[in-house]
Parts: C-alpha cells; sequence; structure tokens
C-alpha cells in the first residue's frame, strides 16, 4: 500500500473515522458564506524594510547553520531565510540553536502556520517535525496532500525557552520576516495551528473555540483556523473535530481551484 495510503488509514483510524469520507463533500462548516473566498490574494505587504546583508556575510551564513529547510526553498524566499538565519532583533536569539524559516514548497497555494518552533524543530532547523510533525504529515494525507505540496512555517522563527507563548515584543520583532515571507509565498488560503498562531496572525484574544468553524480573512487571504497537532496529540478526543477542519479547509479550497 502507497505511504501515503497508509497515513491515511492510520490517521483515520486514529481520529475514530471507521468509513472514510469523501473529503470534498460539504460539510456544515464549509458551507457557509465565505465572503474572504471571494476576494483574490492581496500582496501581504508593502514596502517591507529590507535587511542588507553582504556577500561575504551571506557566504558565512551558507553553513550548518542555515536551516536544513532552506535546501526546500528557492529565489527570494531562500534569500529571506539567508538573512533571518542570522537575525537578532529579539531575545530568543541568545538561546535559540538556530532559526527555522519554513519548509516546503515555494509555489504553494496552502500554507501551514504554527506558533513557534518546538525543542525539536530546534535542533534540526525545520518546522514541525518530531510526534506533532509526524501527526500534520498524517493530517496531510488526509486531505491527499504532503509537504511537498504545501508550506509550513511559524509566526516566530525562534524557539521560545521551555516552549513558552511568544511574549508580544517577539512576535512584533518576527513580524519583519513572518510579513515578508508571506508576501513572497502568496498563498490562496492559510491554515492556522493552534490557539498562539490564530491569536498572533488575527490580532485577537478570542479563544480558539471561538475562531474555529468560520472563514476569517488575513490581507484578503481566506484562513481556517484549527487545532495544533501537539495538542491533539494530548487530547485526542478532538481529532474528529480536526477532521471536521480538515474537510472545510478541503472544501474552501476546491472552490478557489
Ligand atoms: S524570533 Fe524572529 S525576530 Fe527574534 S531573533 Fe528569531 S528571527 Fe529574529
Amino acid at each position: 500500500m502507497p505511504e501515503n495510503e497508509q497515513f491515511l488509514e492510520v490517521y483515520l483510524r486514529e481520529i475514530g473515522v471507521q468509513t472514510p469520507v469523501s473529503l470534498f463533500a460539504s460539510t456544515h462548516a464549509a458551507d457557509q458564506p465565505v465572503a474572504a473566498l471571494a476576494q483574490p490574494p492581496a500582496a501581504v505587504v508593502e514596502d517591507a524594510p529590507a535587511v542588507s546583508v553582504s556577500d561575504a556575510d551571506q557566504a558565512s551564513v551558507i553553513t550548518s547553520e542555515v536551516s536544513v529547510a532552506l535546501a526546500d526553498i528557492s529565489g527570494g524566499l531562500a534569500e529571506l531565510a539567508i538573512k533571518a538565519s542570522t537575525c537578532r532583533l529579539c531575545g530568543l536569539s541568545d538561546t535559540r540553536t538556530q532559526v527555522v524559516f519554513g519548509v516546503g514548497n515555494p509555489n504553494a497555494d496552502l500554507v501551514f502556520i504554527g506558533e513557534a518552533p518546538g525543542r525539536e524543530e530546534d535542533a534540526r532547523g525545520e518546522p514541525f517535525v518530531g510526534p506533532a510533525g509526524q501527526l500534520l504529515d498524517r493530517m496531510l494525507a488526509a486531505i491527499g496532500m504532503d509537504r511537498n505540496q504545501v508550506y509550513i512555517m511559524n509566526t516566530i522563527k525562534c524557539r521560545p525557552p521551555n516552549n513558552r507563548d511568544p511574549k508580544a515584543d517577539e512576535v512584533q520583532a518576527c513580524n519583519l520576516w513572518f510579513e515578508q515571507q508571506l508576501d513572497l509565498l502568496q498563498p490562496k488560503m492559510i491554515c492556522l495551528l493552534g490557539r498562539v498562531a490564530a491569536q498572533t496572525v488575527l490580532g485577537t484574544d478570542a479563544p480558539l473555540g471561538s475562531l474555529r468553524e468560520r472563514w476569517h480573512d488575513y490581507h484578503g487571504i481566506p484562513v481556517w483556523v484549527t487545532y495544533h497537532p501537539a495538542y491533539l496529540l494530548r487530547s485526542p478526543s478532538q481529532k474528529q473535530k480536526s477532521w471536521q477542519d480538515l474537510q472545510a479547509v478541503v472544501a474552501g479550497f476546491q472552490k478557489l481551484n
């Protein structure tokens, strides 16, 4: 059985879906009016400030310090990742192992965004690795996708000590990279993973529960909110809701294509 089908079977079993459900069947949430979906994707940042990095500096950072994710990105994104790899705009640069920029297809229409790197991400330089990353892989497989078809990133690029929530000044500082990254990606849709990412990107203190099951807008890009895979590992009873969210993402995504 192909690896993707194995992932799908395992994921559906984990979330308690015994009979595969058509990914493209309408769901209650997916049938909601989606005003944002009618809007064309807009550029996220205008006149984003450039960070000047000399050729010598760039050469010096294309070493082991540069995220392994660089191997998977190209063009403007790769250049931006190189600049970010030496960033010291906030205090997290003192405790990080390396900047974790992002991974996946630079031309992806669908971007998944989490909150911040954890211990394994910090060590390996790639977002969503370890058990939570493996669950995300299974979630992607369940909607017929893999990491090569989407782009995966975090709101901030360095690991907060002990995996605490990012502080407001850290989020504000890292917005420099976040906005330029999305501006280069120009996705058709964003899926936010977890409360912190949702609150950060949408600029709200609302609880995750009130942000699910409806469309949001980020600079003209339709946004859906669901649970972080790490939370699903701690609270497996929520996987059924996560599955509903993924179906809504697929249904919304089809409306755009
Ligand atoms: S979290 Fe962002 S702003 Fe802070 S040091 Fe890392 S890359 Fe720079």
